[in-house]
């Protein structure tokens, strides 16, 4: 199991909160949606696609209680990263006290939290080299990427809502191939209903084909296909639509 990717910890919980991801100065993404972290005795459970190991973190700090920053090594990716977290009160301010909380919590659990190589004994081979099968059904070789689907409905500002839902894992090619699809399925079924999603679920469905050339190697069959039930299908079906009223 990738021990920066674990399922959403249901016990052993010692510090859970609400938390939005922000940059390095502190900013929150207003679009971005916030996240529900669990910290465990292991584990900093972030969101379904980020989980910080706690013996791999190499310091936590705060900036004037503003935002949380933690630093840690991602070892399957070989990286040095940095993941920035801030609470806000019910006003939307900061909610500096339970910032605080987070890293007094996160820094106590350190001390007593297993060695990364202890989490990552299962994922290595016979010469030590990390071996992560695909999230989906175990086959090597793999590649991380990530894809999503796009939901919008109503017209905003007036009365509407949307959410891009982007989930990364490590997948073979045949599982990434079939995330693609999937997402720009849904995307071509449910991204069209109103203002933006008109204007951004073509976007997001040329993205998903993005990530999967840019990660797997490009391929005009699969490009073609997904490009086709993520902007075509809905397209057609608008414009049947369309003429079936006005043909009436
Ligand atoms: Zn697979």
């Amino acid at each position: 199991m990738n021990p920066y990717r674990m399922p959403k910890p249901r016990e052993g919980v010692i510090f859970t909160g609400h938390f939005c991801v922000a940059d390095e100065k502190g900013r929150i993404d207003d679009s971005a949606e916030g996240v529900r972290l669990r910290l465990t005795q292991d584990y900093l459970w972030i969101s379904r696609n980020l989980t910080v190991p706690l013996a791999a973190i190499l310091r936590v700090d705060n900036l004037n209680g503003k935002a949380i920053g933690i630093h840690f090594r991602h070892e399957v990716q070989d990286q040095l990263q940095s993941v920035w977290l801030a609470a806000r009160n019910w006003l939307g301010l900061r909610h500096i006290g339970r910032n605080l909380a987070l890293q007094h919590h996160i820094e106590a659990a350190r001390r007593t939290a297993s060695p990364i190589e202890e989490l990552l004994k299962h994922v290595r081979d016979e010469s030590g080299d990390l071996q992560l099968g695909c999230e989906v059904c175990g086959a090597k070789p793999t590649a991380d990427a990530e894809f999503g689907w796009f939901f919008c409905f109503g017209v905003l500002p007036i009365a509407g809502v949307y959410r891009w839902t982007p989930v990364q894992q490590l997948r073979c090619r045949k599982h990434a191939v079939r995330a693609c699809l999937v997402n720009n399925l849904l995307t071509g079924l449910l991204g069209y209903w109103g203002f933006p999603g008109v204007l951004v679920a073509p976007y997001r469905v040329w993205r998903n084909v993005r990530e999967l050339n840019a990660v797997y190697g490009r391929s005009a069959t699969t490009t073609l296909v997904s490009l086709a039930i993520g902007i075509l299908l809905p397209a057609t079906l608008l414009i049947a639509l369309i003429l079936r009223v006005v043909v009436r």
